[in-house]
């Protein structure tokens, strides 16, 4: 199997700060920090030795990375294909609908982008208002009639649901509307309300309050029937898409790909490893104009840590865990490792196995954090290699 990996680059630049927001973003930059930042992307990249395999995803996320002048984003695209083995990558920008116009839309696609992620969050002006997002509904509507004429046939809307406030017919508007404008893919996420953010602020003060927990589940059971039998299907626990149109990015952190990242504060990954760079956007520029490693920090992960995350990883997907694949990779066969926690996530329901894959049960979906905790507290028997044996012992 030919391995796969890709490229993250982050934008830290964003207009205004939204309420629930704690990634890693920066206000008030200016063009000319836009142009120096671009640039230590590009030095950052020149330092990094590509994984083996096929480039097949690079991914600018942020931050807002619609907010960078599209020869910037060209200029990045440019140089990272310049010296890798890529036939056709999905390469997909962040999209801010308060950022765009047809001709930014144009010139994104004519510098190789051929996928956005559009941040809609909500179809209610008020709710996008409290959280301090910087665009109305019709912006929303508008940058997918621009970005279908300015020719691109994939794009992503995100949603998120759980809002304070939000009722089951204000989600369920939002559904509709996000599917009268036929995207390929959504993202629907529910609402997380962070430390330090004015969100927790607001729900701690009672200025905000939150739907009740069963609500929220019930806001997603409707998503999940609706757009299902609208043809967009589950395909990971927040993210639904068109047959052929889930996203190869996500796909590489689900299936634990390698993939590089540049920019600030910006995670990577190899098999065996994880590291992440300097989070100061300022920081990050004078280190790499300085001719030195980004990098902040590292983790070295054992086989055991990537068995478990390889599962874990594997179960939030709809088609479950590739017994092949972890084999291929482990050598070892995932049923007889964690043979006494699978057979007890089987009996309670909560997974089931096939001849090549374990997939949760509807059941076990609604209860992931037991999976989780169960995987984490999990004996592991690395002793066994006979495929002879994995097979023996492949039922629960
Ligand atoms: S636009 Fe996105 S990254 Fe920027 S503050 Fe809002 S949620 Fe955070």
């Amino acid at each position: 199997m030919t391995s796969e990996w890709g490229v993250y680059v982050h934008i830290p630049f964003c207009q205004a700060r939204c309420t629930y927001c704690d990634f890693n973003t920066v206000t008030g930059m200016t063009v000319d920090d836009h142009r120096r930042y671009t640039a230590a992307l590009l030095k950052e990249w020149d330092r990094e030795v590509a994984p083996d395999g096929a480039l097949v995803s690079i991914y600018f996320g942020g931050g807002t990375p619609s907010l960078l002048d599209p020869i910037l984003i060209g200029r990045v695209i440019q140089r990272v294909l310049a010296r890798v083995s890529c036939d056709a990558a999905e390469i997909t920008v962040e999209t801010n609908p308060a950022t765009v116009t047809e001709q930014r839309l144009a010139a994104l696609r004519k510098s190789g982008v051929n996928r956005l992620s559009i941040g809609a969050q909500a179809l209610q002006n008020h709710h996008l208002s409290a959280l301090n997002r910087t665009h109305d509904v019709d912006a929303i509507n508008k940058t997918v009639e621009m970005a279908r004429w300015a020719g691109f046939d994939n794009i992503s809307l995100d949603a998120i649901y759980g809002l304070p406030g939000q009722t089951m017919a204000e989600w369920q508007a939002t559904i509709e509307g996000l599917l009268a404008l036929d995207p390929e893919h959504l993202s629907l996420y529910s609402l997380i309300v962070e430390e330090g953010t004015p969100l927790k602020r607001a729900v701690e003060r009672g200025l905000a309050r939150l739907p009740e927990p069963d609500r929220v589940a019930d806001m997603a059971d409707w998503a999940e029937e609706r757009l299902t039998r609208a043809e967009l299907f589950p395909y990971e626990i927040s993210n639904y898409a068109r047959p052929g149109r889930e996203s190869r990015h996500n796909r590489l952190y689900w299936q634990m790909e390698p993939y590089l990242a540049l920019g600030a504060g910006a995670h990577a990954y190899r098999p065996g490893r994880r590291w992440w760079n300097v989070r100061g956007v300022r920081r990050y520029m004078e280190t790499v104009e300085g001719g030195r490693d980004p990098m902040d920090s590292e983790e070295f992960l054992t086989k055991e840590e990537e068995m478990r995350e390889f599962l874990w990883l594997g179960f939030r997907q709809r088609i479950g865990v590739d017994v092949g694949r972890f084999q291929q990779r482990f050598s070892l066969d995932p049923r007889q490792a964690f043979h006494s926690t699978l057979g007890d996530l089987h009996i309670k329901g909560l997974m089931i196995a096939s001849a090549d894959h374990l997939v949760l049960t509807r059941r076990g979906r609604d209860m992931a954090n037991v999976v989780a905790r169960a995987l984490v507290d999990a004996d592991v028997d690395v002793s066994i290699h006979s495929p002879r044996a994995a097979a023996d012992g492949a039922s629960f």
